[in-house]
């Protein structure tokens, strides 16, 4: 590293210096001794450290039902080992926190004391997961409303019978929807859930805060240089040595496609869209991003891609602007400092593209 031989250098320079100004003073005799160590121990220490060379490693692993991939720079491979199994292991704890899928998971235990009228006292993860989705709640108009669970499960169920729900049940799932009802207590973090029936799903979260924190555990590792792949969601810390950012290619999807690469570090990319996972019936097609508002799948085609300053927000906000479309997204992306997006939407074969990524 081009920085390690400078920093060496220095310390050459600086123990001569060391040297000629005790000789001067004719103290080298009482010093003897510690210098002979501290040769010794520069000797030892200099060669690996002048020619040890950041490589890059690569880990992959499927997690929270999607590929996640860690790519970083150090010098040690033992180090690299240690460092993707400690990321890894940090994602499956996170896993038995948020999963939904998950009948023992903190979330679930969670929302099945809902309507109990009970403050309940919950982890950290769940406690910072919780507050943040309400955050971004209020702050895009319930766009993204993470008390969505009710509605999902209906949807996901259909998808399974191919049966499509009618409108007194999706009325009905509505009922226990509403990040309103999610009341939150600092003190003892403690959350209450208001409305009998109600389910958390952190799936429009999840990853990206889970990408977050395997950045964060690499970092207090002495790992910089990362990026985390979400099963395309990414999160980048510090861009790999000598570059000046991450090589990251953007496309609309379209089948006539277009293609961005930009150079980006420190930030958070998701995309969301309904163009792959839908339910389809009587020839319309439903996302499985629903709008709080009406209980429904998205019913037009969308893509949105988000870069925001980490990953939870990306990944979040990825999901919120599919919901509001165009329009509404200009005016709450004016909520959001650093935030840039790119929204497609797909209405009957006419296409509305609003960039502000480049
Ligand atoms: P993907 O997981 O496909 O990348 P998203 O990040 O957009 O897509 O997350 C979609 C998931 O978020 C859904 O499967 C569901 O669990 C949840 N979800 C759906 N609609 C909403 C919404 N309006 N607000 C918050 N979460 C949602
Ligand atoms: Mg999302």
């Amino acid at each position: 590293m081009p920085m390690a031989r400078i920093s060496n250098a220095l310390k050459i320079v600086n123990f001569t210096r060391l040297c000629a100004s005790l000789r001067d003073q004719e103290k080298i005799g009482l010093f003897f001794p510690y210098l002979k160590i501290s040769i010794l121990l520069i000797l030892i220490y200099l060669p690996e450290e002048i020619f040890a060379q950041e490589k890059r490693y690569e880990f992959e692993k499927g997690l929270m039902g999607s590929p996640f991939r860690l790519v970083f720079y150090t010098t040690s491979d033992t180090l690299a080992q240690r460092a993707a199994l400690l990321a890894f292991g940090r994602i499956e704890a996170l896993n038995e926190v948020l999963s939904d899928y998950r009948d023992g998971s903190e979330i679930n235990r969670l929302s099945a004391q809902s309507g109990s009228g009970k403050w309940v006292p919950v982890s950290d993860d769940l406690y910072r997961a919780i507050s943040l989705s309400k955050d971004v709640s209020q702050r895009t108009s319930g766009a993204f409303d993470i008390t969505i669970g009710p509605v999902v499960q209906l949807w996901r169920r259909a998808l399974r019978r191919n049966v499509f729900p009618s409108p007194d049940v999706v009325a009905e799932s509505r009922q226990a929807v509403g990040y309103r009802y999610m009341k939150l207590r600092p003190q003892g973090q403690k959350v209450k859930l208001t409305q009998p029936g109600m389910r958390l799903d952190v799936g429009g979260i999840g990853k990206g805060y889970a990408a977050d924190e395997a950045v964060a555990v690499l970092k207090k590792l002495g790992i910089n240089a990362v990026l985390v792949d979400a099963g395309g969601d990414l999160t980048l810390a510090e861009p790999p040595p000598g570059k000046p950012g991450w090589e990251v290619e953007i496309t609309s999807g379209l089948p006539a496609d277009s293609t961005t690469t930009l150079l980006l570090s420190n930030v958070g990319i998701a995309t969301s869209g309904a163009t792959y996972r839908y339910l389809e019936h009587e020839g319309v097609r439903y996302s499985h991003i629903v709008n709080p508002q009406t209980g429904v799948g998205l019913r037009y085609h969308v893509r949105t891609t988000v870069i925001a300053p980490n990953g939870t927000l990306a990944d979040a906000l990825a999901t919120a602007f599919s919901v509001a479309g165009i329009e509404d997204s200009k005016r709450i992306v004016e909520n959001f400092p650093n935030v840039k997006v790119w929204l497609l939407e797909m209405n009957n074969g006419s296409v509305k593209s609003w960039n502000t990524l480049k």
